[in-house]
């Protein structure tokens, strides 16, 4: 079976992708790995937290999803794996919970994440990192 590198990004954040690209292009040169690139849009809880009622002051999720995809790509592109080993996803919901629930069903070899946003210095690991590190059955490097 191929081996299957899962990174997940968020796409909200530039910078931090670049610290990730030369380890995932490292690993992904290793046995010819096949790269899953996923991206989670938060789902309404995060809306409602905003004050925002989710039937009427929402784009539809379709064109959410659509948008996240494109910029996905345009994201994925900077990194220098041969294409057709490379795959999306775009999910829904809870950030740490879809890359755990995707890093089993592909199943993932090894998760690259990094530990949190450059611009948060207040603590070492981000909560998505930190249970990805500690809920994750798979080998997850951690890029500061
Ligand atoms: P912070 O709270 O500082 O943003 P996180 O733990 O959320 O820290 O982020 C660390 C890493 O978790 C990100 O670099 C990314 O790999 C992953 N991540 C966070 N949010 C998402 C998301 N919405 N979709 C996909 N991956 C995410």
């Amino acid at each position: 079976m191929a081996r299957i590198i899962l990174v997940p990004i968020d796409i909200s954040d530039k910078e931090l992708t670049q610290r990730v690209v030369s380890h995932v292009e490292a690993e992904a040169r290793i046995d010819d790995a096949e790269v899953h690139f996923l991206t989670v849009i938060p789902s309404l809880p995060y809306y409602a937290s905003l004050g925002m009622a989710y039937t009427t002051e929402l784009p539809p999720m379709d064109e959410f999803k659509a948008e996240s995809a494109t910029r996905l790509k345009e994201i994925a592109a900077q990194f220098a794996i041969p294409e057709d080993r490379v795959h999306f996803h775009v999910k829904e919901g809870s950030p740490k919970d879809n890359i755990l629930e995707l890093a089993k069903t592909l199943p993932a070899e090894l998760v690259i994440i990094a530990s949190h946003r450059p611009d948060i210095t207040t603590y070492l690991l981000g909560s998505n990192a930190a249970a990805v590190v500690r809920h994750a059955d798979c080998s997850v490097l951690v890029v500061r």
